[in-house]
């Protein structure tokens, strides 16, 4: 009686031990770092009114000035402005313009999120 109780410890011993040596050898079992958060990137970063949260306060004569000096990011051509496509938009409890723009040359489109202020 007292063999059959050790024989089936031993057996129980035996067989963890050999989980044990296999999961080491070859992880079988998740690991604590499994279950850790993957680092969470930072939202992307818009830059300079290309986004309504990035809009540019601009005053009427910078305004006029942001019309006429828009580049192509590909081919550094000017943009036309089309004053008649403005929007108008609201975000963040501020009212915003859109200016919409189009390259000379290449026909790439670009939109520009102003916040109009007063000078
Ligand atoms: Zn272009």
């Amino acid at each position: 009686m007292v063999g059959a109780i050790v024989g089936t410890i031993a057996i129980v011993l035996v067989t963890v031990a050999i989980g044990i040596w296999i999961d080491r050898k070859k992880p079988l079992l998740p690991r604590p770092e499994d279950f850790t958060e993957p680092e969470k990137l930072p939202p992307p970063q818009h830059a300079a009114g290309e986004a309504p949260a990035t809009a540019i306060p601009a005053s009427e004569s910078q305004l006029a000035n942001l019309r006429s000096s828009q580049r192509c990011t590909a081919c550094r051509a000017r943009m036309a402005d089309d004053p008649a496509a403005d929007d108008r938009v609201r975000y963040d409890d501020r009212d915003l313009l859109v200016l919409h723009f189009t390259c000379d040359k290449c026909g790439a489109k670009r939109s520009l999120y102003v916040e109009p202020v007063p000078k």
